[in-house]
């Protein structure tokens, strides 16, 4: 039977690290094992739809390198791929469940509940369910005689199709992470199938998706394990059974500094991303910082996010997505939750730029160094990306690192030359500078062979003249071989850098 997985997410906001690890997980699933891997918008919730998330899903799985092979855009041979327009599909089967006695119809207006859920409650601190304990105390088609439902029916009477959870029943499934897992179904509530509007809920339409999609492997966080044994039960009851996807449950992403769920708001508090993507929620225009636009290369986003909750046993840490793909074991994910460790996601971010070829390190710093009023000459580009790269953690550093190789910095470290200024030392730049002035674009170490010369000549030591040579060429200290700038930016803009420290000295 061929692989088949499923990323559903639920077009309600931003794709937030976890959400990428799932669909990173069910990818490299999928490729492992030859199969296929589908994306499915579960958008029957439409009181928490929000424009804009679906497209947001879609280009984060693009900018991440993990396209779907099947998708409400892709189509497939299970089209649509939006639950929204498969409306029509699920009420069958919620039709099958009540006359099987699986479900039933519940006519309670939500007052009638709220009142139930007071009424019937143990403690101060908890609401009773609508479940075994309380369902024959509420209006339904058990409590109610078969023709008042009939009647209610034909009079259009707004109605829910709950799920009839059995009493005293141990429900049992058996995880790929976890193993076996059981339930005590007396503390499942009968959760609405089939809304009023006609919708079904995420808990009907996932399970009636998965089935009539052929899904044999479904990967999602652990937050779903508490619904899973509503999915178990309405695997059986509609009599699939035996085509059951098998269940892994990922652990959860933890904050850095706790032990609880990674939230946006440990992002916000501690200064780091927590969306693969900026996301603009349309509703308050906030924007919520993102990987790709702090500067994260996708494979490095990737591989992070790989290491959470996963290793190959080896000690191996950095992986391209490929060797992902040759690698990935399910056996080897963790039960535990993975810590979050925005500064082991900067190293990985290193680790890839230092992996990844000077050509396509320029197209990625390119938009990062134009954001900046920089427009580069890509040879230039190329080479000076080479030659940064060791000094670049996040993408925006191929700027700060190398913004003086197209533009004339303004120096900012002047005091560190004028303290130990003398004449000896205007004599020398004077000197050299002119003598350059003779000479056509030389390499590197040519520029340090004259530079050597003139030294001797003016009867200094190197180190009283390289740093000030290194300022007025980037204007502070730091940076790369300076003669290796001073060829890059060639003879002339050599010269005038240091013409025009010397004029304000
Ligand atoms: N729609 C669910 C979500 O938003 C999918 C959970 C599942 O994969 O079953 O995460």
């Amino acid at each position: 039977m061929k692989v088949r997985v499923r990323f559903a997410p639920s077009p309600t906001g931003g794709l937030h690290l976890g959400g990428v690890r799932t669909v990173l997980f069910n990818y490299l699933f999928a490729r492992a094992h030859g199969g296929d891997f589908i994306l499915r918008i579960e958008d029957t919730d439409q009181g928490r739809f929000v424009p804009g998330a679906e497209q947001y899903i879609m280009d984060c799985l693009t900018w991440c390198g993990l396209e779907p092979d099947e998708s409400p855009v892709k189509g497939g041979p299970h089209m649509p791929y939006r639950q929204s327009e498969r409306k029509a599909m699920y009420q069958q089967y919620a039709q099958q469940l009540v006359a099987a006695g699986y479900a039933y119809y519940a006519f309670d207006t939500p007052e009638e509940i709220e009142t139930m859920r007071t009424a019937h409650r143990k403690d101060e601190h908890s609401h009773a369910q609508y479940d075994g304990n309380t369902r024959m105390h509420m209006k339904n088609s058990l409590t109610l005689p078969e023709a008042t439902v009939q009647q209610l029916l034909a009079d259009k009477t707004p109605y829910v199709v709950r799920i009839k959870v059995p009493a005293n029943t141990t429900v049992t499934l058996n995880d790929m992470i976890r193993g076996e897992v059981s339930f005590d179904s007396s503390l499942v509530d009968d959760k609405v199938l089939l809304k009023a509007d006609g919708m079904p809920t995420y808990h009907l339409a996932v399970v009636v998706d998965d089935y009539l999609m052929q899904i044999t492997h479904a990967f999602r966080g652990e937050e779903w394990l508490p619904s899973a044994p509503v999915h178990v039960l309405l695997w059986e009851y509609l009599g699939w059974k035996d085509q059951m996807p098998q269940w892994a449950h990922l652990p959860l992403i933890l904050k850095p500094d706790g032990n609880g769920k990674l939230s946006k708001r440990d992002g916000d508090r501690l200064g780091f991303p927590v969306f693969a993507m900026n996301w603009t929620d349309p509703k308050t225009n906030e924007v919520t910082a993102g990987f790709r636009e702090i500067g994260f290369m996708p494979e490095a986003f990737v591989n992070m996010l790989a290491m959470l909750g996963w290793n190959d046993g080896t000690g191996q840490e950095v992986f391209s997505l490929k060797e992902l793909t040759e690698k990935f074991a399910i056996e080897r994910i963790h039960k535990g939750g993975a810590k979050f460790d925005y500064e082991k996601a900067k190293w990985f971010n290193h680790q890839h730029i230092q992996r990844t070829d000077d050509q396509t390190l320029a197209r990625l710093a390119r938009p990062f160094m134009e954001a900046k009023g920089i427009t580069a000459d890509e040879a230039l580009l190329v080479k000076v990306a080479g030659l940064i790269k060791d000094r670049c953690t996040l993408l925006p550093d191929f700027y700060t690192q190398g913004h003086f190789f197209f533009a004339t910095p303004e120096v900012t470290e002047m005091a560190a030359i004028t303290e130990k200024w003398n004449a000896q030392k205007q004599a020398f730049f004077e000197g050299w500078s002119a003598a350059l002035a003779t000479q056509a674009n030389a390499d590197a170490a040519a520029l340090e062979a004259s530079f050597n010369e003139h030294v001797q000549q003016h009867g200094l030591k190197k180190g009283d003249v390289m740093l000030p040579l290194r300022i007025m060429l980037v204007g502070g200290k730091y940076g790369p071989g300076v003669f290796a700038i001073a060829e890059l930016i060639g003879i002339t803009e050599t010269i005038n850098r240091i013409t025009a420290v010397l004029r304000s000295i």
